[in-house]
């Protein structure tokens, strides 16, 4: 049988790259069969993400289908509370240490989950690695997704060596370790001590010498790090984040740039609330899509 899907167009040299990717972002559809021509591989993906194209792919039999999960490192997260198919899971990769069910929303100041242990290790900590970066996780202490991997990427095309970074909400520091090679300083601040300490594990064990960690609320951070200091500053907090933004524009350089992540309705919900701060350019891109009605962007802002 075959089926629609949203897919990702992807040159051959690069699939499997784009394959471990979308695996480990939970966005690839294993029940569908990918298919190639003389130069493409087309990846059918469970959601409509920027650049996919809609074709036919045929599916897969159903017992060779392994339930919906997104990998974490050595942790698998499945939606459904299904302890017979974690051990088919579990039993699937040698990698596989732990299959968690996931018993809600993030929630809270520090953005973590529920969950439960379906089969393996009694863990929610795992080694994680991304672009060659190791992260020690423990996802019922702290926030961690791997789903921004490629916005790091982004962004980190985006610098220019020597730059001040501040990472306002670091959790426990994907975006602060990923760019610190091109900065000449990053300071990493969470209010969460979890986040801060694995922050600090992952400083120590990616060998960084130029990451200064913060623990504070980020409504102090004005009256603790220097304003106009920083030429670059992340706001990763999307339910919230507005509420900082005043904050965001006190400790930027006049020229710098503030990537503000969010959640909203509509394309240029968050314009106004930006332009009480700066007449800079603004170019705005979704992220992902988060909800039927609610979709996860990012703001690049310039500072003037
Ligand atoms: N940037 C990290 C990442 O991509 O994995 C973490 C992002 S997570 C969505 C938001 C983080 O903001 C959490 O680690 C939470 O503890 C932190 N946070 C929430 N409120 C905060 C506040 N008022 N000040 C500083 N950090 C805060």
């Amino acid at each position: 049988m075959a089926r629609e899907s949203h897919c990702i167009k992807v040159p051959k040299k690069e699939g499997e790259k784009t394959r471990r990717n979308l695996a480990e972002e939970g966005l690839l559809d294993n029940s569908l069969k990918p298919h190639s021509d003389e130069i493409f591989l087309y990846f059918p993906v469970n959601e409509e993400i920027p650049g996919t194209v809609i074709l036919s792919f045929e599916e897969r039999e159903e017992s060779l289908l392994l339930p919906r999960h997104e990998l974490i490192g050595g942790i698998a997260i499945m939606q459904d509370d299904d302890k017979g198919e974690a051990e088919r899971l579990l039993a699937s990769r040698p990698v596989i240490h732990t299959v968690l069910y996931s018993e809600g929303p993030v929630t809270g100041e520090y953005r973590t989950k529920d969950y439960s242990v379906l089969a393996g290790r009694e863990t929610t900590a795992t080694d994680y690695t991304e672009y060659g970066q190791r992260f020690v996780i423990d996802l019922s202490a702290a926030y961690f997704s791997a789903r921004l991997a490629n916005e790091r990427q982004r962004i980190e095309r985006m610098m220019e060596p020597g730059e001040r970074l501040l990472d306002m909400f670091a959790g426990v520091g994907p975006f602060a370790i990923t760019l610190s090679g091109n900065a000449s300083v990053v300071y990493a601040n969470d209010i969460n001590p979890a986040a801060v300490s694995l922050l600090m594990e992952n400083i120590r064990i990616n060998k960084k010498r130029n990451i200064v960690p913060v623990l504070a609320d980020a409504r102090h951070l004005g009256g603790i790090l220097t304003e106009s200091s920083f030429d670059r500053i992340i706001m990763n907090l999307p339910m919230r984040s507005p509420e900082f933004l005043q904050t965001a524009f006190r400790l930027c350089k006049p020229g710098g740039m503030v990537h503000f992540y969010t959640l909203q309705s509509e394309t240029g919900e968050m314009a106004m609330d930006i332009r009480k701060y700066t007449g800079g350019k603004i170019s705005e891109r979704i992220v992902r899509s988060y909800s039927p009605s609610q979709h996860h962007a990012v703001y690049d802002i310039e500072f003037i």
